[in-house]
Protein backbone atom coordinates (compact mmCIF):
# COMPACT_ATOMS: atom_id res chain seq x y z
CA UNK A 1 0.00 0.00 0.00
CA UNK A 2 0.95 3.64 -0.44
CA UNK A 3 1.84 5.91 2.42
CA UNK A 4 -0.38 8.69 1.60
CA UNK A 5 0.59 12.36 2.43
CA UNK A 6 -1.73 14.32 4.26
CA UNK A 7 -0.46 17.62 2.29
CA UNK A 8 -2.43 18.98 0.05
CA UNK A 9 -1.44 21.42 -3.07
CA UNK A 10 -1.70 24.39 -1.43
CA UNK A 11 0.60 22.83 0.92
CA UNK A 12 -1.89 22.91 3.93
CA UNK A 13 -2.26 19.92 6.36
CA UNK A 14 -5.19 18.23 6.98
CA UNK A 15 -8.24 20.84 6.19
CA UNK A 16 -10.47 21.58 9.14
CA UNK A 17 -8.29 24.98 10.06
CA UNK A 18 -11.06 27.72 10.64
CA UNK A 19 -9.92 29.80 7.46
CA UNK A 20 -10.02 26.97 4.80
CA UNK A 21 -13.36 27.22 2.61
CA UNK A 22 -16.09 24.24 3.22
CA UNK A 23 -17.50 22.59 0.23
CA UNK A 24 -20.04 19.76 0.78
CA UNK A 25 -20.51 17.27 -2.00
CA UNK A 26 -23.83 15.82 -2.85
CA UNK A 27 -23.29 12.05 -3.75
CA UNK A 28 -20.57 9.78 -3.24
CA UNK A 29 -20.28 7.86 -6.67
CA UNK A 30 -17.39 8.33 -8.40
CA UNK A 31 -17.63 11.86 -9.57
CA UNK A 32 -18.13 13.02 -5.96
CA UNK A 33 -15.44 10.72 -3.94
CA UNK A 34 -12.83 12.05 -6.72
CA UNK A 35 -13.87 15.51 -6.48
CA UNK A 36 -13.87 15.90 -3.03
CA UNK A 37 -10.81 14.12 -2.82
CA UNK A 38 -9.12 16.56 -5.34
CA UNK A 39 -10.85 19.35 -3.28
CA UNK A 40 -9.48 17.76 0.13
CA UNK A 41 -6.33 18.30 -1.56
CA UNK A 42 -6.50 21.61 -2.55
CA UNK A 43 -7.20 22.95 0.77
CA UNK A 44 -11.07 22.69 1.38
CA UNK A 45 -12.80 21.13 4.56
CA UNK A 46 -14.90 18.92 2.21
CA UNK A 47 -17.90 17.04 3.58
CA UNK A 48 -19.79 14.15 1.58
CA UNK A 49 -23.59 13.55 2.04
CA UNK A 50 -24.37 10.14 0.39
CA UNK A 51 -27.98 8.33 0.32
CA UNK A 52 -26.82 4.62 0.09
CA UNK A 53 -24.81 3.25 3.05
CA UNK A 54 -22.16 2.45 0.42
CA UNK A 55 -19.90 4.83 -1.55
CA UNK A 56 -19.23 4.27 -5.03
CA UNK A 57 -22.51 4.95 -6.41
CA UNK A 58 -23.56 3.05 -9.57
CA UNK A 59 -19.77 1.13 -9.29
CA UNK A 60 -21.60 -1.50 -7.19
CA UNK A 61 -21.97 -4.71 -6.37
CA UNK A 62 -23.94 -7.55 -5.44
CA UNK A 63 -22.66 -10.88 -3.11
CA UNK A 64 -24.78 -13.85 -3.57
CA UNK A 65 -24.73 -16.79 -0.73
CA UNK A 66 -24.94 -20.64 -1.43
CA UNK A 67 -24.52 -23.40 0.03
CA UNK A 68 -20.92 -23.93 -1.94
CA UNK A 69 -19.73 -20.33 -0.83
CA UNK A 70 -19.89 -16.69 -2.04
CA UNK A 71 -20.40 -14.92 -5.43
CA UNK A 72 -19.99 -11.84 -6.59
CA UNK A 73 -21.37 -9.83 -8.82
CA UNK A 74 -20.31 -6.22 -10.75
CA UNK A 75 -24.02 -4.89 -10.67
CA UNK A 76 -22.65 -1.41 -12.44
CA UNK A 77 -19.73 -1.14 -14.44
CA UNK A 78 -17.81 -4.04 -15.47
CA UNK A 79 -15.26 -2.94 -18.24
CA UNK A 80 -12.06 -0.71 -17.10
CA UNK A 81 -11.33 1.41 -20.30
CA UNK A 82 -9.01 3.80 -20.88
CA UNK A 83 -6.39 2.43 -17.91
CA UNK A 84 -4.78 5.61 -18.38
CA UNK A 85 -7.33 8.26 -17.36
CA UNK A 86 -7.42 6.04 -14.16
CA UNK A 87 -3.36 6.03 -13.60
CA UNK A 88 -3.44 10.29 -13.94
CA UNK A 89 -6.80 10.38 -11.70
CA UNK A 90 -4.91 8.45 -8.56
CA UNK A 91 -1.11 10.22 -9.53
CA UNK A 92 -3.44 13.42 -9.08
CA UNK A 93 -4.15 12.10 -5.38
CA UNK A 94 -0.40 11.36 -5.22
CA UNK A 95 -0.98 7.66 -5.34
CA UNK A 96 0.33 5.19 -7.71
CA UNK A 97 -2.51 2.47 -9.13
CA UNK A 98 -0.55 0.25 -8.86
CA UNK A 99 0.24 0.26 -5.15
CA UNK A 100 -3.58 -0.03 -4.45
CA UNK A 101 -5.34 -1.83 -7.30
CA UNK A 102 -4.09 -5.26 -9.27
CA UNK A 103 -5.21 -4.78 -13.03
CA UNK A 104 -5.07 -7.52 -15.19
CA UNK A 105 -5.39 -6.58 -19.22
CA UNK A 106 -7.93 -9.38 -20.72
CA UNK A 107 -7.32 -11.19 -23.70
CA UNK A 108 -9.71 -11.45 -25.91
CA UNK A 109 -11.66 -8.03 -25.15
CA UNK A 110 -15.07 -9.74 -25.91
CA UNK A 111 -16.25 -13.01 -27.26
CA UNK A 112 -19.40 -12.21 -29.74
CA UNK A 113 -22.42 -14.84 -30.51
CA UNK A 114 -24.69 -14.19 -33.00
CA UNK A 115 -26.89 -17.16 -34.76
CA UNK A 116 -24.09 -19.75 -34.97
CA UNK A 117 -21.25 -17.15 -35.57
CA UNK A 118 -18.46 -16.66 -33.01
CA UNK A 119 -15.89 -13.75 -32.64
CA UNK A 120 -13.24 -13.07 -30.66
CA UNK A 121 -12.66 -9.17 -30.53
CA UNK A 122 -9.01 -8.93 -29.94
CA UNK A 123 -6.31 -5.43 -29.55
CA UNK A 124 -4.22 -7.62 -31.68
CA UNK A 125 -6.71 -7.70 -34.74
CA UNK A 126 -3.67 -9.99 -36.82
CA UNK A 127 -5.14 -12.89 -34.45
CA UNK A 128 -8.57 -12.44 -35.53
CA UNK A 129 -8.13 -13.49 -39.00
CA UNK A 130 -9.41 -16.71 -38.62
CA UNK A 131 -12.45 -15.79 -37.08
CA UNK A 132 -13.68 -12.85 -39.03
CA UNK A 133 -12.80 -14.78 -42.80
CA UNK A 134 -15.61 -17.80 -40.82
CA UNK A 135 -18.17 -15.08 -40.42
CA UNK A 136 -17.39 -12.98 -43.20
CA UNK A 137 -14.90 -14.34 -46.39
CA UNK A 138 -13.21 -11.10 -47.41
CA UNK A 139 -13.71 -8.85 -43.85
CA UNK A 140 -10.35 -9.61 -42.21
CA UNK A 141 -8.86 -6.57 -44.55
CA UNK A 142 -12.17 -4.66 -44.17
CA UNK A 143 -11.74 -5.27 -40.44
CA UNK A 144 -8.34 -3.40 -40.57
CA UNK A 145 -9.11 -0.51 -42.21
CA UNK A 146 -12.65 0.19 -40.22
CA UNK A 147 -9.94 -0.32 -37.25
CA UNK A 148 -7.43 2.23 -38.55
CA UNK A 149 -10.60 4.86 -39.06
CA UNK A 150 -11.74 3.88 -35.65
CA UNK A 151 -8.38 4.93 -35.00
CA UNK A 152 -8.37 7.75 -36.82
CA UNK A 153 -11.75 9.15 -35.09
CA UNK A 154 -10.11 8.27 -31.80
CA UNK A 155 -7.53 10.32 -32.15
CA UNK A 156 -9.03 13.62 -33.56
CA UNK A 157 -11.98 13.22 -31.52
CA UNK A 158 -10.86 12.05 -28.40
CA UNK A 159 -8.79 15.06 -26.97
CA UNK A 160 -10.85 17.59 -28.60
CA UNK A 161 -14.40 16.60 -27.84
CA UNK A 162 -13.84 14.84 -24.67
CA UNK A 163 -10.82 15.33 -22.77
CA UNK A 164 -10.94 19.58 -23.36
CA UNK A 165 -12.82 21.55 -21.20
CA UNK A 166 -15.33 24.15 -22.96
CA UNK A 167 -12.71 26.91 -22.00
CA UNK A 168 -10.31 25.92 -23.48
CA UNK A 169 -9.33 27.63 -27.16
CA UNK A 170 -9.25 25.27 -30.02
CA UNK A 171 -5.39 25.14 -31.14
CA UNK A 172 -3.69 24.73 -34.53
CA UNK A 173 -3.27 21.32 -33.79
CA UNK A 174 -6.96 19.90 -32.86
CA UNK A 175 -7.70 21.36 -36.18
CA UNK A 176 -4.92 20.00 -37.91
CA UNK A 177 -5.97 16.43 -36.09
CA UNK A 178 -9.51 17.17 -37.22
CA UNK A 179 -8.36 17.02 -40.86
CA UNK A 180 -6.37 13.91 -40.49
CA UNK A 181 -9.66 12.28 -38.51
CA UNK A 182 -11.91 13.10 -41.92
CA UNK A 183 -9.29 12.62 -44.50
CA UNK A 184 -8.58 8.92 -42.49
CA UNK A 185 -11.66 8.20 -41.49
CA UNK A 186 -14.62 9.42 -43.85
CA UNK A 187 -17.39 11.16 -43.16
CA UNK A 188 -17.69 11.27 -38.48
CA UNK A 189 -21.48 12.04 -38.83
CA UNK A 190 -23.04 9.77 -41.03
CA UNK A 191 -25.10 6.85 -38.97
CA UNK A 192 -22.43 4.22 -37.63
CA UNK A 193 -24.40 1.16 -39.09
CA UNK A 194 -24.87 3.21 -42.43
CA UNK A 195 -20.83 3.59 -42.57
CA UNK A 196 -20.12 -0.04 -41.12
CA UNK A 197 -22.45 -1.08 -43.86
CA UNK A 198 -20.49 -0.11 -46.72
CA UNK A 199 -17.50 -2.45 -45.21
CA UNK A 200 -19.69 -5.55 -44.16
CA UNK A 201 -22.73 -7.14 -45.32
CA UNK A 202 -22.66 -9.53 -42.26
CA UNK A 203 -24.93 -8.17 -39.35
CA UNK A 204 -22.78 -10.07 -36.64
CA UNK A 205 -20.02 -7.86 -37.55
CA UNK A 206 -21.66 -4.63 -37.88
CA UNK A 207 -23.34 -5.86 -34.62
CA UNK A 208 -19.88 -6.33 -33.21
CA UNK A 209 -18.33 -2.98 -34.38
CA UNK A 210 -21.28 -0.96 -32.73
CA UNK A 211 -22.92 -2.26 -29.95
CA UNK A 212 -20.57 -0.28 -27.81
CA UNK A 213 -22.80 2.75 -29.12
CA UNK A 214 -25.00 1.87 -26.46
CA UNK A 215 -22.39 2.71 -23.30
CA UNK A 216 -23.26 6.17 -24.88
CA UNK A 217 -26.76 5.84 -24.61
CA UNK A 218 -27.44 5.45 -28.12
CA UNK A 219 -28.54 3.13 -30.69
CA UNK A 220 -25.85 2.38 -33.75
CA UNK A 221 -28.88 3.49 -36.05
CA UNK A 222 -28.92 6.71 -34.91
CA UNK A 223 -24.89 7.46 -33.74
CA UNK A 224 -22.75 8.93 -35.66
CA UNK A 225 -19.87 6.79 -37.34
CA UNK A 226 -17.36 8.82 -34.61
CA UNK A 227 -18.38 6.58 -31.85
CA UNK A 228 -16.78 3.66 -33.86
CA UNK A 229 -14.22 5.52 -31.82
CA UNK A 230 -15.18 3.94 -28.66
CA UNK A 231 -13.97 0.00 -30.18
CA UNK A 232 -10.40 1.54 -31.39
CA UNK A 233 -10.12 3.11 -27.75
CA UNK A 234 -10.73 -0.42 -27.01
CA UNK A 235 -8.24 -2.05 -28.68
CA UNK A 236 -5.87 0.89 -28.23
CA UNK A 237 -5.23 0.83 -24.73
CA UNK A 238 -7.56 -2.92 -23.83
CA UNK A 239 -10.00 -3.88 -21.56
CA UNK A 240 -8.59 -3.67 -18.12
CA UNK A 241 -10.59 -6.17 -14.46
CA UNK A 242 -9.38 -4.81 -11.60
CA UNK A 243 -8.82 -8.19 -8.95
CA UNK A 244 -12.06 -7.89 -6.46
CA UNK A 245 -14.19 -6.14 -9.10
CA UNK A 246 -14.81 -2.71 -9.99
CA UNK A 247 -15.84 -2.09 -6.82
CA UNK A 248 -11.90 -2.09 -5.52
CA UNK A 249 -11.48 1.37 -7.37
CA UNK A 250 -14.60 3.12 -5.47
CA UNK A 251 -12.81 1.12 -2.12
CA UNK A 252 -9.47 2.94 -3.41
CA UNK A 253 -10.70 6.45 -4.02
CA UNK A 254 -12.31 6.55 -0.64
CA UNK A 255 -9.33 4.98 1.45
CA UNK A 256 -7.04 8.29 -0.20
CA UNK A 257 -10.24 10.69 -0.26
CA UNK A 258 -10.36 9.87 3.81
CA UNK A 259 -6.34 9.94 4.10
CA UNK A 260 -7.31 13.64 2.60
CA UNK A 261 -8.99 14.50 5.33
CA UNK A 262 -13.03 14.22 3.73
CA UNK A 263 -15.73 13.29 5.71
CA UNK A 264 -18.01 10.53 4.00
CA UNK A 265 -21.78 10.75 5.58
CA UNK A 266 -23.30 7.67 4.06
CA UNK A 267 -27.59 7.07 4.65
CA UNK A 268 -27.58 10.53 4.47
CA UNK A 269 -30.06 11.80 1.54
CA UNK A 270 -30.08 15.52 0.79
CA UNK A 271 -33.63 17.03 0.67
CA UNK A 272 -33.08 20.20 -0.96
CA UNK A 273 -30.45 23.29 -1.53
CA UNK A 274 -31.40 26.29 0.56
CA UNK A 275 -30.19 29.02 -1.76
CA UNK A 276 -30.41 33.28 -1.89
CA UNK A 277 -30.81 34.88 -4.75
CA UNK A 278 -28.36 33.43 -7.02
CA UNK A 279 -26.17 31.91 -4.20
CA UNK A 280 -26.49 28.44 -2.46
CA UNK A 281 -26.34 29.01 1.07
CA UNK A 282 -27.06 25.18 2.81
CA UNK A 283 -28.14 21.69 2.11
CA UNK A 284 -30.87 20.42 3.88
CA UNK A 285 -30.69 16.68 5.19
CA UNK A 286 -33.60 14.20 5.64
CA UNK A 287 -33.89 15.09 9.13
CA UNK A 288 -34.69 18.56 8.54
CA UNK A 289 -31.08 19.85 9.77
CA UNK A 290 -28.91 22.05 7.86
CA UNK A 291 -25.69 22.37 6.61
CA UNK A 292 -23.65 25.46 5.26
CA UNK A 293 -20.78 26.13 3.13
CA UNK A 294 -19.17 27.55 0.66
CA UNK A 295 -19.12 25.69 -2.31
CA UNK A 296 -21.77 23.02 -3.62
CA UNK A 297 -20.69 20.34 -5.41
CA UNK A 298 -23.61 18.09 -6.72
CA UNK A 299 -22.72 14.74 -7.75
CA UNK A 300 -26.53 13.41 -7.81
CA UNK A 301 -27.53 12.61 -11.83
CA UNK A 302 -27.79 16.20 -13.05
CA UNK A 303 -31.31 16.75 -14.47
CA UNK A 304 -32.70 15.27 -11.28
CA UNK A 305 -30.91 17.46 -8.98
CA UNK A 306 -30.94 20.56 -10.57
CA UNK A 307 -34.86 19.74 -10.75
CA UNK A 308 -35.40 18.38 -6.91
CA UNK A 309 -32.72 19.93 -5.32
CA UNK A 310 -32.50 23.30 -6.76
CA UNK A 311 -35.53 23.94 -8.08
CA UNK A 312 -34.71 24.79 -11.38
CA UNK A 313 -34.77 22.85 -15.32
CA UNK A 314 -32.04 23.94 -17.34
CA UNK A 315 -33.62 22.00 -21.06
CA UNK A 316 -36.58 20.74 -21.69
CA UNK A 317 -37.59 17.26 -22.68
CA UNK A 318 -34.02 15.54 -22.24
CA UNK A 319 -33.07 12.47 -23.88
CA UNK A 320 -32.27 9.83 -22.52
CA UNK A 321 -29.85 7.21 -22.34
CA UNK A 322 -31.99 3.37 -22.37
CA UNK A 323 -32.95 1.74 -19.29
CA UNK A 324 -31.13 -2.15 -18.22
CA UNK A 325 -32.44 -5.32 -16.65
CA UNK A 326 -29.44 -7.03 -14.76
CA UNK A 327 -29.85 -11.12 -14.24
CA UNK A 328 -27.40 -12.19 -11.70
CA UNK A 329 -26.50 -16.02 -12.03
CA UNK A 330 -24.76 -17.62 -9.29
CA UNK A 331 -24.05 -21.04 -11.28
CA UNK A 332 -22.45 -24.32 -9.66
CA UNK A 333 -20.87 -24.64 -13.41
CA UNK A 334 -17.18 -23.63 -14.53
CA UNK A 335 -19.68 -22.29 -18.23
CA UNK A 336 -17.05 -23.43 -20.74
CA UNK A 337 -17.10 -21.55 -24.41
CA UNK A 338 -17.68 -18.23 -22.41
CA UNK A 339 -15.22 -15.89 -21.77
CA UNK A 340 -14.95 -12.75 -19.05
CA UNK A 341 -16.84 -10.26 -21.36
CA UNK A 342 -19.80 -11.83 -23.81
CA UNK A 343 -21.73 -10.14 -26.64
CA UNK A 344 -24.81 -11.62 -27.45
CA UNK A 345 -26.24 -10.33 -30.97
CA UNK A 346 -29.98 -10.50 -31.56
CA UNK A 347 -30.76 -12.30 -35.13
CA UNK A 348 -33.16 -9.03 -35.96
CA UNK A 349 -30.33 -6.59 -35.41
CA UNK A 350 -32.93 -3.33 -36.65
CA UNK A 351 -35.57 -4.72 -34.02
CA UNK A 352 -33.32 -5.33 -31.29
CA UNK A 353 -32.71 -1.46 -31.15
CA UNK A 354 -36.18 -0.26 -31.53
CA UNK A 355 -38.08 1.34 -28.46
CA UNK A 356 -35.18 0.40 -26.12
CA UNK A 357 -34.23 4.79 -25.55
CA UNK A 358 -38.01 6.17 -25.73
CA UNK A 359 -40.17 5.92 -22.28
CA UNK A 360 -42.01 2.54 -21.54
CA UNK A 361 -40.20 -0.76 -20.41
CA UNK A 362 -40.16 -1.77 -23.93
CA UNK A 363 -37.86 -5.14 -24.13
CA UNK A 364 -37.49 -6.73 -28.06
CA UNK A 365 -38.48 -10.31 -28.36
CA UNK A 366 -35.20 -10.83 -29.73
CA UNK A 367 -32.55 -8.98 -27.41
CA UNK A 368 -28.93 -7.89 -27.46
CA UNK A 369 -27.25 -8.87 -23.91
CA UNK A 370 -23.82 -8.40 -22.60
CA UNK A 371 -22.44 -10.95 -19.86
CA UNK A 372 -20.04 -10.31 -17.77
CA UNK A 373 -18.39 -13.66 -15.79
CA UNK A 374 -15.17 -12.06 -13.91
CA UNK A 375 -14.67 -15.69 -11.71
CA UNK A 376 -12.89 -16.23 -15.70
CA UNK A 377 -10.44 -13.63 -14.53
CA UNK A 378 -10.92 -13.78 -10.89
CA UNK A 379 -10.99 -17.32 -9.07
CA UNK A 380 -12.82 -14.84 -5.99
CA UNK A 381 -15.48 -14.26 -7.39
CA UNK A 382 -17.34 -17.92 -7.24
CA UNK A 383 -16.25 -20.95 -5.52
CA UNK A 384 -14.09 -23.21 -6.99
CA UNK A 385 -15.37 -24.81 -10.58
CA UNK A 386 -18.38 -22.30 -10.50
CA UNK A 387 -19.37 -18.60 -12.31
CA UNK A 388 -20.84 -15.85 -11.59
CA UNK A 389 -22.92 -14.53 -14.34
CA UNK A 390 -24.16 -11.06 -14.60
CA UNK A 391 -26.41 -10.48 -17.86
CA UNK A 392 -26.91 -6.82 -18.91
CA UNK A 393 -30.38 -6.62 -21.07
CA UNK A 394 -31.06 -3.05 -22.34
CA UNK A 395 -34.56 -2.24 -22.53
CA UNK A 396 -36.88 1.14 -22.30
CA UNK A 397 -37.02 3.27 -19.30
CA UNK A 398 -39.71 3.98 -16.79
CA UNK A 399 -42.70 3.71 -16.36
CA UNK A 400 -44.24 0.58 -17.26
CA UNK A 401 -45.01 -2.59 -16.57
CA UNK A 402 -41.54 -4.16 -14.59
CA UNK A 403 -43.19 -7.89 -13.88
CA UNK A 404 -43.73 -8.14 -17.47
CA UNK A 405 -40.62 -6.61 -18.20
CA UNK A 406 -38.39 -8.98 -15.84
CA UNK A 407 -40.54 -12.70 -17.58
CA UNK A 408 -39.41 -11.50 -20.09
CA UNK A 409 -36.05 -10.73 -19.49
CA UNK A 410 -35.07 -13.61 -17.09
CA UNK A 411 -37.00 -16.42 -19.60
CA UNK A 412 -34.98 -14.83 -22.51
CA UNK A 413 -31.59 -14.67 -20.70
CA UNK A 414 -31.63 -18.20 -18.93
CA UNK A 415 -32.69 -19.25 -22.95
CA UNK A 416 -29.41 -18.24 -24.70
CA UNK A 417 -27.04 -19.19 -21.70
CA UNK A 418 -28.88 -22.81 -21.29
CA UNK A 419 -25.97 -23.73 -24.13
CA UNK A 420 -23.29 -22.90 -21.49
CA UNK A 421 -24.73 -24.43 -18.29
CA UNK A 422 -27.84 -26.46 -17.02
CA UNK A 423 -30.89 -24.70 -15.56
CA UNK A 424 -30.50 -26.90 -12.56
CA UNK A 425 -27.23 -25.75 -11.78
CA UNK A 426 -28.21 -22.11 -11.01
CA UNK A 427 -28.36 -21.79 -6.96
CA UNK A 428 -29.20 -18.46 -6.68
CA UNK A 429 -30.19 -15.61 -8.49
CA UNK A 430 -30.90 -11.91 -8.42
CA UNK A 431 -32.72 -9.11 -10.51
CA UNK A 432 -32.47 -5.20 -10.97
CA UNK A 433 -35.01 -3.23 -13.70
CA UNK A 434 -35.02 0.62 -14.44
CA UNK A 435 -37.05 1.19 -10.95
CA UNK A 436 -33.82 -0.44 -9.08
CA UNK A 437 -31.68 2.60 -10.91
CA UNK A 438 -34.37 5.52 -10.13
CA UNK A 439 -34.80 4.86 -6.30
CA UNK A 440 -31.42 3.61 -5.34
CA UNK A 441 -29.62 6.48 -7.39
CA UNK A 442 -32.17 9.21 -8.30
CA UNK A 443 -31.78 7.97 -11.89
CA UNK A 444 -34.74 9.55 -14.05
CA UNK A 445 -37.03 7.41 -15.64
CA UNK A 446 -34.23 4.39 -14.51
CA UNK A 447 -31.91 5.31 -17.31
CA UNK A 448 -28.99 3.97 -16.45
CA UNK A 449 -26.33 5.88 -18.00
CA UNK A 450 -27.99 9.01 -17.64
CA UNK A 451 -28.67 11.35 -20.40
CA UNK A 452 -27.41 10.23 -24.26
CA UNK A 453 -24.80 11.77 -25.81
CA UNK A 454 -26.98 12.64 -28.92
CA UNK A 455 -25.49 15.63 -31.09
CA UNK A 456 -27.75 18.02 -29.08
CA UNK A 457 -26.20 16.77 -25.71
CA UNK A 458 -22.38 16.41 -26.31
CA UNK A 459 -19.17 18.54 -25.55
CA UNK A 460 -21.05 21.87 -25.26
CA UNK A 461 -24.61 21.17 -24.93
CA UNK A 462 -23.80 18.48 -22.67
CA UNK A 463 -24.71 19.99 -18.66
CA UNK A 464 -21.60 22.07 -17.90
CA UNK A 465 -20.06 21.72 -14.03
CA UNK A 466 -20.78 25.19 -13.32
CA UNK A 467 -24.38 25.54 -12.23
CA UNK A 468 -26.18 27.96 -15.38
CA UNK A 469 -28.67 29.36 -12.19
CA UNK A 470 -26.30 30.04 -8.72
CA UNK A 471 -22.62 30.92 -8.59
CA UNK A 472 -21.64 28.70 -6.01
CA UNK A 473 -23.04 25.36 -7.35
CA UNK A 474 -21.15 23.01 -9.16
CA UNK A 475 -22.06 19.55 -11.14
CA UNK A 476 -20.23 16.87 -11.68
CA UNK A 477 -20.97 12.67 -12.69
CA UNK A 478 -22.32 11.11 -15.55
CA UNK A 479 -24.80 13.43 -16.94
CA UNK A 480 -22.65 16.74 -17.49
CA UNK A 481 -19.17 17.34 -19.65
CA UNK A 482 -17.85 15.02 -21.22
CA UNK A 483 -20.51 12.58 -19.96
CA UNK A 484 -20.73 8.60 -19.88
CA UNK A 485 -18.71 5.81 -18.38
CA UNK A 486 -16.03 5.83 -15.25
CA UNK A 487 -12.98 7.59 -17.34
CA UNK A 488 -15.30 10.25 -18.61
CA UNK A 489 -17.07 10.95 -15.03
CA UNK A 490 -13.06 11.37 -13.80
CA UNK A 491 -12.18 13.76 -16.14
CA UNK A 492 -15.61 15.53 -15.36
CA UNK A 493 -14.40 15.66 -11.62
CA UNK A 494 -11.52 17.32 -12.91
CA UNK A 495 -13.03 19.75 -14.99
CA UNK A 496 -15.01 20.38 -11.96
CA UNK A 497 -12.37 21.05 -9.32
CA UNK A 498 -10.33 23.41 -11.63
CA UNK A 499 -13.74 25.22 -12.19
CA UNK A 500 -13.86 25.70 -8.32
CA UNK A 501 -10.81 26.49 -7.83
CA UNK A 502 -10.61 28.95 -10.64
CA UNK A 503 -13.87 30.71 -8.65
CA UNK A 504 -12.26 30.36 -5.30
CA UNK A 505 -8.87 29.72 -4.11
C1 LIG B 1 -25.44 -1.24 -15.43
C2 LIG B 1 -24.31 -0.27 -15.72
C3 LIG B 1 -23.18 -0.72 -16.37
C4 LIG B 1 -22.13 0.18 -16.60
N1 LIG B 1 -20.97 -0.28 -17.19
C5 LIG B 1 -19.90 0.54 -17.27
C6 LIG B 1 -18.63 0.01 -17.64
O1 LIG B 1 -18.50 -1.19 -17.89
N2 LIG B 1 -17.56 0.86 -17.67
C7 LIG B 1 -17.68 2.18 -17.35
O2 LIG B 1 -16.68 2.92 -17.38
N3 LIG B 1 -18.88 2.71 -16.99
C8 LIG B 1 -19.98 1.91 -16.92
N4 LIG B 1 -21.18 2.39 -16.49
C9 LIG B 1 -21.32 3.84 -16.26
C10 LIG B 1 -20.75 4.25 -14.91
O3 LIG B 1 -21.18 3.37 -13.91
C11 LIG B 1 -21.22 5.64 -14.56
O4 LIG B 1 -20.95 6.55 -15.63
C12 LIG B 1 -20.53 6.19 -13.32
O5 LIG B 1 -20.40 5.23 -12.31
C13 LIG B 1 -21.38 7.35 -12.82
O6 LIG B 1 -20.76 7.95 -11.71
P1 LIG B 1 -21.37 9.29 -11.12
O7 LIG B 1 -20.50 9.69 -10.01
O8 LIG B 1 -21.61 10.26 -12.20
O9 LIG B 1 -22.86 8.91 -10.64
P2 LIG B 1 -23.44 7.89 -9.56
O10 LIG B 1 -22.63 6.66 -9.50
O11 LIG B 1 -24.89 7.76 -9.90
O12 LIG B 1 -23.26 8.68 -8.19
C14 LIG B 1 -24.14 9.67 -7.75
C15 LIG B 1 -24.41 9.43 -6.28
O13 LIG B 1 -25.30 10.43 -5.80
C16 LIG B 1 -26.16 9.82 -4.84
N5 LIG B 1 -27.35 10.65 -4.65
C17 LIG B 1 -28.36 10.87 -5.52
N6 LIG B 1 -29.26 11.70 -4.99
C18 LIG B 1 -28.82 12.02 -3.75
C19 LIG B 1 -29.33 12.83 -2.70
N7 LIG B 1 -30.48 13.50 -2.81
N8 LIG B 1 -28.62 12.92 -1.54
C20 LIG B 1 -27.44 12.25 -1.39
N9 LIG B 1 -26.94 11.46 -2.35
C21 LIG B 1 -27.60 11.36 -3.52
C22 LIG B 1 -26.45 8.46 -5.45
O14 LIG B 1 -26.93 7.54 -4.49
C23 LIG B 1 -25.08 8.07 -6.02
O15 LIG B 1 -24.32 7.34 -5.09
C24 LIG B 1 -22.24 1.54 -16.23
C25 LIG B 1 -23.41 1.98 -15.58
C26 LIG B 1 -24.43 1.09 -15.32
C27 LIG B 1 -25.64 1.56 -14.59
Amino acid sequence: MAVLGLVGSFGCSVNDTPSAKKAIVVGGGIGGICTAARLARSGFSVSVYEKNNALGGRMSELKLETDAGEYRFDTGPSLLLLPEVYRQTFRDLGVDIDDVVELTRLDPNYKVFRGQDRLCIRSDVSKMREDLEAVEKGSFEEWRKYSSSALAFFRGGFHSFIEKDDMDILTKSDYRQWIQMVLKGGNPLESHVAYLSRRFTSQTLIGAASFQDLYVGLSPFKAPAVFSLLGALEAEQGVWYPKGGMRAIARALVNVAKENGVQFHTSTSVRRIGTESTTAKYVELEDGSRETADVFVVNADQTYAARELLGYTDRQDPAFSSGVVNVMLAVEDPCEGLEHHNIFLADDFRKSWDGIFEPGLHLPNDFNMYVHVPSKTDPAAAPQGCSSVMCLIPCGTLPGNREELLTKAKAGAIETLSKFFPQETIRAQAFYEPNHWKLTYNLDRGAAFGLAHNIQQLAIFRPSQRSSTFTNVYFVGASTRPGNGVPLVMISSRLCTEKVLQDFA
